[in-house]
């Protein structure tokens, strides 16, 4: 078997095909020649797929990205990468290159890419295909902020409810700004596009890739924490909330922050989308009782671990 492997391996050295590996995390583990080469990458390393993919931006190089704002491209690309079992899309290289590319991704998060060069293939449709790629990208994804929208997130919940995993069940987090209608009323509307597209980001840079953060209405956005425990899940959101405490978004009043509140629930079995989600949005409703800028977790229904105790 071990043979086979190293076998395996040295097929995928000389092959044409790009082979890659990537964990939860979004770091390179495994990247054949093939895929080194046209992301140009030393066989010694293991870069996170969005320092990689920056680098190669900044010096013209790897994927074509057709966006004036990379980090505003990354935003919106690492809302949807990696949190559906598989995709394939079809992908140009500054070299002129097309590829087709198909990401595998497992429980775990890891995730398995393998692209093989269509330079040849049906050129004259692309740009249909590129079109619809586009309308896809933009279906799932929330305008304003960049992050998905209550479509994709709210498939998420499903997914996640569906593999509700025994040991670890995830987590649906409710996070909604606090007082946003005053900072809208103060500061005018576009401030306040300007505070949301702020928030975003800040929450963003703390997903893990398992994870799906949308925004589904005004100043209320949505975490899904797939196999994550409650204590877990408020960890997160504490690190979170310490993030937005801290930022001050606005250049001509230096001195004006925001918070947020939080309402984390944890499946139980037979829940569904609608009641994971009544749970979170009650607990929220606690946390903005309890004066806001803070987390509530939904207690479990003393009845329920009588029965279960
Ligand atoms: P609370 O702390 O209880 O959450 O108070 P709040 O003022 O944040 O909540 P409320 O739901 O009363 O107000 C939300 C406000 O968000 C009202 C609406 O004008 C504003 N809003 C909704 N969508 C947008 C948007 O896209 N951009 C901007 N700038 N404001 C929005
Ligand atoms: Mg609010
Ligand atoms: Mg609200």
């Amino acid at each position: 078997m071990a043979k086979d492997t190293r076998r395996l391996f040295e097929l995928f050295e000389t092959s044409p095909v790009l082979v890659a590996a990537y964990d939860g995390f979004d770091r390179l583990h495994y990247a054949n020649a093939a895929f080194r080469s046209a992301y140009f990458i030393t066989p010694d390393e293991m870069p996170l797929w969005p320092d990689l993919m920056r680098r190669n931006f900044h010096a013209q190089r790897g994927t074509v990205i057709r966006a004036g704002d990379f980090e505003e491209w990354l935003r919106s690309t690492q809302s949807r990468r990696g949190k559906v079992g598989f995709r394939s899309f079809e992908t140009d290289l500054f070299d002129g290159r097309w590829l087709w590319m198909t990401e595998t991704v497992e429980k775990d998060g890891w995730m398995l890419c393998v692209a093989t060069d269509v330079t040849g293939l049906k050129a004259k449709t692309r740009t249909v295909r590129q079109d619809r790629d586009l309308a896809i990208k933009a279906s799932y994804t929330d305008e304003l902020t960049g992050v998905a929208n209550r479509r994709f997130v709210t498939a998420r919940i499903e997914d996640m409810l569906q593999r509700n995993e025994q040991s670890s069940p995830g987590c649906l987090c409710v996070l909604d700004i606090d007082r946003f209608k005053s900072i809208n009323d103060q500061f005018g509307h576009q401030t306040g596009d300007a505070i949301l597209r702020d928030f975003a980001m800040r929450i963003h840079r703390l997903v893990r890739r398992t994870d799906c953060f949308g925004r589904v209405g005004g100043e209320e956005f949505v975490l899904t924490l797939p196999a994550t425990p409650v204590e877990q899940a408020r960890l997160i959101l504490e690190r979170m909330l310490a993030s937005v405490r801290r930022s001050r978004p606005l250049q001509e009043r230096p001195d004006f922050g925001y918070t947020f509140s939080a309402g984390i629930a944890g499946a139980h079995p037979g829940d569904t989308a609608i009641s994971l989600y009544a749970r979170a949005d009650r607990a929220l409703y606690m946390a903005k009782l309890a004066g806001r800028d803070r987390i509530h977790l939904d207690e479990p229904d003393p009845d329920r671990s009588a029965v279960a105790g």
